[in-house]
């Protein structure tokens, strides 16, 4: 049987689009005229970001266009760039498996040294961590801003 999607499809109650229409407060990690990049809420890695298109597109990824997967691939790479910087890491990691939400987004995962990786956070490639607390969350976000702005 196929995968159903348990949120609602429409637009309108879309999480993601909310997100981008600032109908829902997010940590902005980057922002260009199409897509939108935003610390995810239940990481399972410190930083995990999301890199979504401005527009709704379903989530399923080999259903999407080859243009437009190239172009969201492009601004993985900028993301990832940032995230690098910003929390000090030379490696990100990233899945696209698309399931909990059903609009378009690759999710970014900074990788620390190896000793750390799977004490907290269990594994990188699931579907939800646990939610990240609000000093988690600005915390990163105060870093990634610092490092954008050259601080
Ligand atoms: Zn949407």
């Amino acid at each position: 049987m196929p995968y159903n999607h348990i949120t609602l499809d429409k637009m309108e109650e879309c999480i993601f689009c909310k997100i981008v229409r600032k109908e829902v407060g997010s940590f902005k990690i980057y922002e260009d005229e199409d897509y939108y990049a935003f610390l995810d809420l239940f990481p399972l890695a410190p930083a995990q970001t999301l890199v979504i298109p401005k527009k709704h597109i379903d989530s399923y990824i080999f259903n999407v266009d080859d243009e437009q997967i190239s172009e969201i691939m492009g601004v993985a790479k900028k993301v990832a760039k940032i995230l690098e910087k910003g929390m000090k890491t030379n490696w990100v990691s990233m899945a696209v498996e698309g399931l909990a939400v059903n609009h378009l987004h690759v999710k970014l995962y900074p990788y620390f040294e190896y000793k750390d990786r799977f004490v907290k956070y269990k594994t990188y490639f699931g579907m939800v961590g646990d939610k990240a607390t609000d000093e988690e969350l600005s915390g990163w976000h105060q870093k990634i801003v610092a490092s954008i702005s050259g601080k």
